[in-house]
């Protein structure tokens, strides 16, 4: 038997052929997705995923979607748009169940399309099964293969749907949930955080990496009440408590019978998305025993050691640059003020800019504040630098506001290697900083100086051992092995010599 969707009325399969949608321009790494799950029998789990997915809509602005499990029946809503816009109560009360799992998503494999959003559901022979994702497996294209040759109808381009499909053949080939379920991760490279809903029970996994992250949470006063989650902010919005990460290379097996874990990888090692810390998850979340905000306040900090310049004050790019700012300013003894103050209700827009407001920039989220600003010697700190178009029009608009000097600083080192691993960062050709100097990005911004954070002060800056972390887009060290034609689409090799 082969896996198939159920139909799902919300669906509408001729946007298979339809042209793509999302602006993928943006001068910023973008986060691939957010993941939330619930087990709580006798609460509202639709609602409760609704309030996680709303606190994890930094990772991911281009579709939402809930699938609740009722016993056998599974029910299912997805759309393109922010949480708020997919979800109100009459859809939420349409969700029943005991557990659900829920996804925010940017797309980084698969078109911008709702058929490619998720929860990716199949049906099985033990029923159905949702799966939601974080990550970007390397080795899509050869999984696929496999499957398409085993003759299973794979409706979309995500590497999300691939896994599932390997997960419902293993099940179909008359494996138990947990052994099938391992199998299929067994045959998966790259980097998956994943939260799976079945009939019987919820999963939380880890790929043996564990590049992104995944936590444990429990909500109530039962101990089998469990939440799953990108981020503790998730758990906190719902008033879940946080228990644990689940570790590199682990399933957590969530039933009625309580939480049981399997550590199904043989070699994990920690290689947590460094980005992760210094600007994808928001600032609130708890990683390795700590605030975000407080490992950004001490990059800060260190910036300021390693690249101080004189000025009369120092300002954040809002809002991921603002606690490096801080630390900045404390560190240096500049007083901090706030120069830029920020459109908190932009959100993603598919509607495009007059051309007239493109040449204006970048105010329509970021305006300087003039009063601030004018006749002085500012030093503004933002998290990172892609391709520099953007942080080139932000000096000419302090600039334009009356600064004197504008010099940046960078709370993270040069980004001169593409993600394989679910940020979209770009082809390498695209990044600034993979074929220009720190002197010639300067000159293109047109600041007075440049400075980034030097990859020692970004990793010592952690609690954790520094072999912790992947930091590839800053060094080109990938952990996990990327197939040579997947490298080629993103990296600037050298040409083969015949
Ligand atoms: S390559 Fe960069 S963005 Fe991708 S996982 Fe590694 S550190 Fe994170």
């Amino acid at each position: 038997m082969n896996a198939n969707y159920p139909p799902v009325e919300n669906i509408n399969f001729d946007e298979l052929n339809m042209p793509e949608q999302s602006d993928h321009s943006a001068d910023k790494p973008e986060e691939a997705c957010g993941v939330f799950g619930v087990f709580a029998p006798g609460e509202d789990v639709a609602k409760l995923t609704y309030f996680g997915l709303y606190a994890l809509q930094h990772r991911g602005q281009e579709s939402a979607g809930i699938a609740t499990f009722d016993g056998d029946e599974v029910h299912l809503h997805k759309e393109m748009g922010l949480v708020s816009q997919v979800f109100n109560e009459t859809i939420l009360n349409k969700l029943p169940g005991t557990l659900a799992v829920g996804h925010t998503r940017y797309s980084t494999t698969g078109s911008s399309r709702v058929v490619n959003a998720q929860p990716a559901v199949l049906q099985t022979k033990r029923g159905a099964l949702a799966l939601t994702h974080n990550g970007n497996l390397v080795n899509t294209s050869a999984l696929r293969e496999e499957l398409l040759q085993n003759k299973h109808n794979l409706l979309t381009t995500t590497d999300s749907e691939v896994i599932a499909f390997a997960i419902a053949e293993e099940i179909n080939a008359g494996k138990e949930w947990l052994d099938g379920a391992i199998s299929a991760f067994q045959r998966c490279q790259g980097a998956f955080s994943l939260v799976i809903g079945t009939p019987v029970g919820m999963m939380g996994v880890r790929d043996p990496n564990g590049v992104r992250p995944l936590v444990i949470g429990t909500i109530g006063t039962t101990e089998e009440r469990y939440v799953l989650a990108s981020e503790t902010c998730a758990l906190d919005i719902i008033g879940a408590t946080y228990l644990r990460d689940v570790e590199p290379g682990e399933l957590v097996w969530i039933t009625e019978q309580g939480l049981a874990s399997f550590h199904w990888a043989q070699q994990p090692q920690r290689k947590l998305c460094i980005f992760e810390m210094i600007y994808f998850a928001r600032p609130d979340s708890i990683m390795n025993s700590e605030s975000l905000y407080s490992y950004r306040m001490r990059i800060g900090r260190q910036l300021a050691k390693e690249s101080f310049v004189d000025a009369d004050i120092v300002i954040g790019v809002p809002d991921s640059g603002i606690p490096a700012a801080i630390g900045y300013s404390q560190e240096s003894g500049i007083t901090y003020a706030e120069g830029l103050i920020k459109n908190r209700y932009v959100g993603r827009t598919f509607i495009q800019p007059t051309q007239t407001m493109r040449e204006s920039g970048i105010r329509m989220k970021l305006n300087p504040l003039k009063d601030v600003l004018a006749g002085k010697r500012v030093i503004i700190v933002d998290d990172s630098i892609v391709r520099g178009t953007t942080s080139r029009k932000l000096v000419k608009a302090l600039r334009d506001a009356g600064a004197t000097e504008v010099h940046m600083r960078v709370s993270s080192p040069p980004v001169t290697h593409p993600c394989f691993y679910g940020i979209d960062t770009d082809n390498q050709d695209q990044l600034i900083a993979a074929t220009k100097s720190v002197e010639e990005i300067a000159k293109l911004l047109e600041v007075d100086s440049l400075a980034f954070l030097s990859q020692e002060g970004m990793l010592q800056t952690t609690k954790e051992d520094p072999d912790n972390f992947c930091s590839a887009c800053f060094n080109g060290d990938y952990p996990i092995a990327i197939p040579e034609t997947i490298k080629r689409s993103k990296l600037m090799l050298e040409p083969t010599k015949v």
